[in-house]
């Protein structure tokens, strides 16, 4: 029974899977031949099908590495790519199609390439086999192939006819043997032909006689010996393409009538090998010997392999194992882990806080747009005089301008959209704390993870977004009529607005220090602030194309037209927007502001609610903080709560269990370091377990042995 083989072929597709290693390749049987030797023919007839390519344009451009597996107890015949993963394709004329696309992809620039196919055909008609098909050998280059073609083929042949391979050397009967190529090929690499068989297609071309003395040669003597086939079934009219047993029957019926018809020269006691049926068997059984007797050094092979694989598992990954799916699991229990660490300290203070910053700043706006939009001395909530700040302020607070610009300004405070603005303040901060937890996580390095986690966020977010927005906005709805203040807001009001007034003042005052820096020093920018201060007055008329100014300056440098009193973005670039005069001067201007208010609100008579007119910044600040804390209530209820509840979830669903095998293993493999831990561990597997094969193997040989010895 012929069952090493079979079990070798096995092992070699789960070597396969190990890795290509040349050390680890386990032996074959190569086919060469000259162009039209009758190789393909020779080939089908040992399949029983015709599955090759076929044409005159170089149809083999790349080894076919063709492995048979005996299926004796199925009927049914399929062939399969491995690598293109098409399985069970039972019609052979599109394996023959595959073939022929598979060849010609192969530029007919570079002829021939050496990255085999990969084909394997099941059957219970063919033997168990590993072949190799090559390139046939030429002899005169076309015209349109490259000169170093013949040259590019006997490389390519010459790297497969090694040891431990079984050289199967075609050819045609026809040719005088003293040509051929495959034989010359075979001799350079096997001088004392002990592991090339020579096969003599075309027997029925020539005389029976000469045939014979082919067979018989003693120029090239192998061990294994020369059988000769008529590989070539007759053309049977009816048939349009032969079924497997027919052409395999065929074959067979006409070399025996061919062969039997000369006994003379080819029957039993003429000494000679013929017959695709004794070729076939010839090759399994010297495949099986050769298997044998490589078995001890492919087992060595295997043994040094996992030796180097089992020590780098040790130092590089300290024999830490690892699974794609634990990794998976591990990382994003860590990343649950740290959010549920942030959970615990963002809650109602820190989205407080938020809120507040971002109400400042919109109080700021106000207080730019409503109060210090005019030259400070038509300021006339507070007339500063140098000396006279004790007489702060000095507007009449009974004035119904300042009560109707302090209503004013609070209702725009409260009708500003708080519910959105709240929302979105609240939620963009989630989303980029979740992108900061993902940095620091494993799953900073997995584009796929990644990219799943921030949809998670997103999803949840975005659909509590309208509800929370409304629900907040209605919650505020009192404020819009009416804001009571009392003194403990107002207190705390005043105490914060001045650290925002001094906030921002040291703000204008960088964003000069960079200006002065941007033109070139202190006393140029005071040179061209100014010139802009003399064109506001009218002295000067700043004309200009833009590219030349008044007064030297260029007109970038000055600036054009006069600047709204906006509120200044702090660290904002907006000052490399070739306006730097006048965004100097509008700096300048606005200092002197804050400066004044800040001393307002710091004054005696900003210390209390009863003078709310003289101090529109801390009645804003206390308003702002009522709608603060009102909308963290239910922004706590209807967006985080919501949020720290689903998110966890949903990372179960977009990462746990509904990830595929395939799925699992790519996201893994996206990080190059887990990858290479998870491949040594997978090789280090695939290699124990064909070791394990190999070892039963050799068990099962020595048995055998034994008996046969017995016997
Ligand atoms: P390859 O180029 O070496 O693969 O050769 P093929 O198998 O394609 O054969 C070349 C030609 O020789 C084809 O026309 C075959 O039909 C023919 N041929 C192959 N084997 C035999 C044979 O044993 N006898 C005869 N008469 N012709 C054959």
């Amino acid at each position: 029974m012929m069952v090493l083989t079979k079990k070798m072929i096995e092992i070699r597709s789960i070597l396969q899977k190990v890795g290509q290693s040349s050390s680890l390749t386990l032996p074959s049987i190569v086919v060469i031949g000259s162009q039209s030797s009758g190789k393909s023919s020779v080939l089908e007839a040992i399949v029983g099908h015709e599955f090759l390519p076929k044409g005159s344009n170089m149809v083999t451009r790349r080894p076919i590495e063709l492995t048979l597996v005996n299926t004796p107890e199925s009927k049914e015949e399929y062939g399969e790519f491995p690598d293109l993963g098409l399985r069970r394709i039972t019609d052979f004329s599109s394996i023959q199609r595959t073939l022929t696309e598979l060849n010609l992809a192969v530029s007919d620039a570079d002829c021939v390439s050496d990255d085999p196919i990969h084909l394997t055909v099941y059957s219970p008609n063919v033997p168990d086999l590993s072949l190799i098909d090559l390139p046939g050998y030429i002899q005169v280059v076309g015209q349109d192939q490259p000169l170093e073609l013949k040259q590019k083929i006997s490389e390519l042949c010459d790297k497969y006819i090694q040891p431990p391979n079984v050289i199967l050397a075609i050819s045609a009967a026809d040719v005088d043997l003293a040509n051929s190529t495959a034989l010359r090929a075979s001799r350079r690499v096997d001088p004392r032909g002990e592991r090339t068989i020579g096969v003599v297609t075309k027997m029925d071309l020539v005389d029976p006689t000469r045939g014979a003395a082919i067979l018989n040669d003693k120029q090239y003597p192998l061990r294994l010996g020369y059988v000769g086939v008529v590989s070539k079934a007759p053309q049977s009219p009816g048939l349009f393409k032969m079924g497997p047993t027919n052409l395999l029957s065929a074959i067979a019926k006409h070399e025996n009538s061919f062969f039997s018809s000369h006994a003379l020269e080819f029957g039993p006691d003429a000494g000679v090998n013929v017959g695709t049926t004794t070729l076939r068997r010839k090759l399994m059984h010297v495949l099986e010997q050769t298997m044998s007797s490589s078995l001890q050094s492919t087992s060595d092979a295997i043994k040094q392999e996992l030796e180097e694989a089992t020590y780098e598992f040790k130092v590089q990954y300290n024999d830490r194992p690892l699974s794609a799916e634990s990794y998976l699991a591990e990382s994003l229990d860590a990343f649950k882990h740290s959010f549920k660490q942030f959970a615990e300290e963002f809650g109602r203070p820190q989205m407080r806080e938020l809120l507040k910053n971002e109400l400042d700043q919109k109080v700021l706006d106000l207080m730019a747009a409503r109060y210090w939009n005019k030259p400070i001395a038509d300021l006339s909530v507070v007339q500063l005089e140098p000396d006279q700040i004790a007489d702060l302020p000095k507007a009449d607070p009974s004035s119904l301008y300042w009560h109707r610009q302090l209503d004013a300004s609070a209702s725009a405070l409260t009708k500003l959209g708080v519910g959105r603005l709240a929302t979105t303040v609240v939620s963009t901060s989630l989303q980029s704390h979740v992108d900061m937890l993902l940095n620091s996580s494993n799953f900073a390095t997995h584009p796929f993870a990644r990219k799943a986690i921030t949809e998670a966020a997103s999803t949840i977010l975005n659909e509590r977004f309208y509800s929370t927005s409304d629900q907040v906005e209605n919650c505020i709805k009192p404020f819009k009529f009416e804001i009571d203040v009392e003194e403990r807001e107002w207190a705390q009001g005043r105490q914060h607005v001045g650290d925002v007034l001094k906030k921002e003042l040291r703000d204008c005052e960088a964003a000069l220090v960079h200006l002065e820096s941007t033109v070139g020093g202190r006393r140029k920018l005071k040179e061209v602030m100014s010139f802009v201060d003399k064109s506001r007055k009218g002295d000067i008329v700043v004309e200009g194309d833009g590219r030349s100014g008044a007064g030297g300056f260029s007109a970038a440098l000055l600036g054009k037209g006069m600047h709204i009193f906006v509120r200044v973005p702090p660290r904002s670039h907006r000052y490399a927007n070739n306006e730097l005069g006048r965004e100097a001067v509008f700096l300048r201007d606005r200092a002197d502001i804050i400066k004044m208010r800040l001393m307002a609100v710091k004054s005696r008579q900003c210390a209390s609610i009863k003078n709310k007119y003289y101090c529109p910044e801390i009645f804003l600040d206390a308003a702002a903080s009522r709608l603060a804390s009102t909308a963290v209530l239910f922004l706590n209820v209807e967006l985080l709560s919501e949020f720290y509840y689903n998110f966890p979830r949903e990372l179960d669903l977009r990462l746990g269990r509904h990830l595929s095998q395939e799925e699992v293993e790519q996201f893994a493999k996206e990080d190059p370091k887990i990858r290479r831990h998870l491949e040594v561990i997978r090789r280090k597997e695939l290699l124990e377990l064909v070791l394990e094969k190999m070892e039963s193997l050799k068990q099962l040989e020595g048995r055998d042995r034994d008996r046969v010895v017995g016997e």
